[in-house]
């Protein structure tokens, strides 16, 4: 199983996420057939399959593309960027964690130390402007 995908959250599935994922504000991640299984539906509050914690349909539960365009990535804000590449690397440290509970390795490290790197090099230079 590789390393460079997290996998579906739901009990014994562990599916290996690679295009899109549902993400739920308590940072859990699940498969399309169990996304569309337990989130679309006409509830506005849905429990989260993994942790049971209550979620706002609406706010708190998206489904998203794996693989966005980097032309849609370049045209943001480079400071949001980084913002999310920190909070994307938390993201993976956490599903890492989970993976590694299941002895599957883990690529916690490496995401982290790329995300603090790339901050320190915009930081470095805009600095110098
Ligand atoms: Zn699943
Ligand atoms: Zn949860």
């Amino acid at each position: 199983m590789s390393e460079e995908y997290m996998l579906c959250n739901f009990k014994n599935c562990y599916t290996p996420l690679t295009k899109t994922a549902w993400i739920t504000r308590c940072s859990h991640v699940f498969c399309d057939k169990h996304g569309i299984k337990y989130f679309c539906n006409h509830e506005a509050r849905i429990k989260c399959p993994a942790c049971n914690e209550i979620r706002n349909r609406e706010s708190d539960i998206f489904k998203i593309d794996l693989n966005p365009s980097d032309m849609l990535i370049s045209c943001v804000r480079p400071d949001k960027v980084l913002d999310y590449a920190s909070r994307a690397a938390k993201l993976w440290c956490y599903q890492m964690q989970i993976k590694r509970k299941l002895n599957m390795g883990s690529v916690c490290s490496k995401y982290e130390k790329m995300a603090s790197e790339a901050v320190l090099k915009y930081k470095h230079e805009n600095n110098g402007q």
